[in-house]
């Protein structure tokens, strides 16, 4: 029989599975009973630090496979006809969604997938709706606060979060998605999902363009009403969490189709409105969906903690053929979410076999905690003892021409900037009379549960600003709720 003993974490044989080391029957327990604190130390240290938003997840590895030629706007190897790479996918349940949290809570659902490419690590760190709330990162803890927790009784507090949008009119085109039907997905698979930002690509002749990220549902949409949601955040608060696993485990492989739109680099400067804007889409008539491939989950974890805990995607995870763009809430996040996973699992996060590159790995970086690959000498560069030397014709630095002064200032207006003009778009020519009223539904529902004066007058203005009829029901909503 193969031996199949306990071991202490260091593997040696372990002195008891059930009893303590103490000086006699009813003695005191000894401090040397080493293995005992090494279990109850690991107990207390299970748990990594939840990321700040987005901490519930779920995950799952899979393959990316390119059915397109785009060699024309991007040498990227992962995105080369017929190429094929393996990927890990994360989703998560929202914004302000804690690791307790409900699944169907309604608000934005991460969505990141990460490509293990043979260049490197590519990151699209995205979410199911295509634009973000606010469009300056300076705004980014506020927001991520205003959704969640009061300092003084540690409550969610509707009447902070809609005195934040409110204020912010810019969060009109993402609080219309949201409070749309599309703000609950009934399960991950049955959502889209958005790279967000406009990102550069360029090609094997220096040529630049800029380009979104559309991850197409292969199961089509489905959401739940507010009424489903609230109900199975009782019963089964996980759903979307065990969704995701049991498809898998029946082999009903989640797939998504990704599209590109790609916008040429000069019309960036003359376009009607701020293409570089996170708050607004590209209209698709102005820039058509192009296909590049088909992501599909066919691997289910098998260790929730290190395999989605202790994943870190970053939008700075760029390979070369792909970079960033002038996008203020884009250059905020290439600092930001590799810092967060450097505050969060460590400095050496990139080592944790989720993260790790499945390429060669060269850099000067050495020491730090939990570090368990080997550095080699040399350690600093330039060298004579024939280290690495870095190929500006590799990287993944795409670059553009910038002049001005240094200042505080928002995009410079263009005739479309406008805050209010693409949710009422999606209000009055994408949604339907049912999908209106719904709408209404969940907006008034919301409000009514704890936003006062004066955030309320606000609440009712931003509505008629996004459009008047939705504003008149929201405002008749709120009456006819507060004469009950
Ligand atoms: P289109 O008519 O070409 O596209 C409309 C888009 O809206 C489709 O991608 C569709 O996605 C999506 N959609 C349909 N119903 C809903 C809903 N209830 N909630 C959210 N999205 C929905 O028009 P435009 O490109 O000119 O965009 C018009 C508006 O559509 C925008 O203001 C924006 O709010 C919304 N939209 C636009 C997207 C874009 O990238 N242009 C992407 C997503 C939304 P699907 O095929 O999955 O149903």
């Amino acid at each position: 029989m193969a031996e199949n003993y306990t071991t202490t974490n260091a593997g040696a044989p372990a002195p008891s599975d059930e009893l303590s080391l103490s000086l006699g029957p009813d003695g005191p327990i000894l401090l040397q009973d080493s293995y005992l604190i090494e279990q109850m130390a690991a107990f207390n240290r299970e748990r990594a630090p939840e990321r700040q938003p987005h901490a519930k997840g779920a995950g799952a590895f899979g393959r990316f496979e390119v059915t397109n030629d785009l060699s024309a706007y991007t040498k990227a190897a992962v995105f080369q006809p017929g190429a094929t790479t393996e990927v890990f996918a994360r989703f998560s349940s929202g914004n302000s969604g804690e690791r307790g949290s409900a699944d169907t809570a309604r608000d934005n659902r991460g969505f990141s997938v990460k490509f293990y490419t043979a260049e490197g690590n590519f990151d699209i760190v995205g979410s199911d709706v295509p634009v973000f709330a606010i469009r300056d990162p300076i705004k980014f803890p506020s927001l991520i606060r205003a959704g969640g927790r009061r300092a003084d009784n540690d409550l969610h507090d509707h009447n902070m979060v809609w005195d934040f949008w409110t204020l912010c009119p810019e969060t009109a085109h993402l609080v219309t998605l949201v409070m749309g039907d599309r703000g609950i997905p009934k399960t991950f698979r049955h959502m889209n999902g958005f790279g967000l930002h406009a990102f550069s690509w360029i090609n094997s002749a220096g040529e630049i363009c800029w380009v979104k990220y559309h991850f197409k549902t292969n199961q089509g949409i489905q959401w739940l009403t507010q009424e489903e949601g609230n109900r199975l955040a009782g019963t089964d608060p996980d759903c979307c969490i065990r969704d995701l696993y049991e498809a898998i485990e029946r082999a009903e492989y989640p797939s998504w189709s990704l599209k590109v739109q790609v916008m040429p680099f000069a019309d960036a400067k003359t376009y009607r409105f701020n293409p570089f804007d996170v708050t607004k889409v590209w209209p698709h008539a102005d820039y058509p969906l192009i296909d590049v491939g088909t992501l599909t989950l066919d691997r289910n974890i098998t260790d929730h903690h290190t395999e989605v805990e202790q994943a870190g995607f970053a939008p700075s995870n760029l390979v070369p053929g792909t970079g960033l763009s002038p996008d203020k809430l884009l250059l905020g996040r290439s600092f930001a979410y590799a810092d967060a996973h450097r505050a969060r699992i460590g400095v050496n996060h990139n080592q944790i076999p989720v993260n790790a590159p499945r390429c060669a790995v060269r850099s000067y970086s050495k020491g730090g905690r939990m570090r368990f690959g080997n550095a080699a000498d040399p350690v600093y560069v330039p060298n004579s003892v024939g280290g690495p030397r870095a190929d500006p014709d590799r990287t993944a630095e795409v670059g553009w021409a910038a002049d001005g002064e240094m200042m505080r200032a928002a995009y410079t207006p263009r005739r479309d900037d406008d805050d209010w003009g693409q949710a009422g778009t999606l209000v009055r020519e994408v949604m339907d009379d049912a999908q209106r009223e719904r709408l209404v539904h969940n907006i008034v529902g919301h409000v009514c549960a704890g936003v006062k004066e004066p955030v309320l007058s606000r609440v009712v203005q931003y509505w008629y600003n996004i459009d008047r009829e939705i504003g008149k029901k929201v405002e008749d909503g709120i009456r006819a709720n507060a004469s009950r």
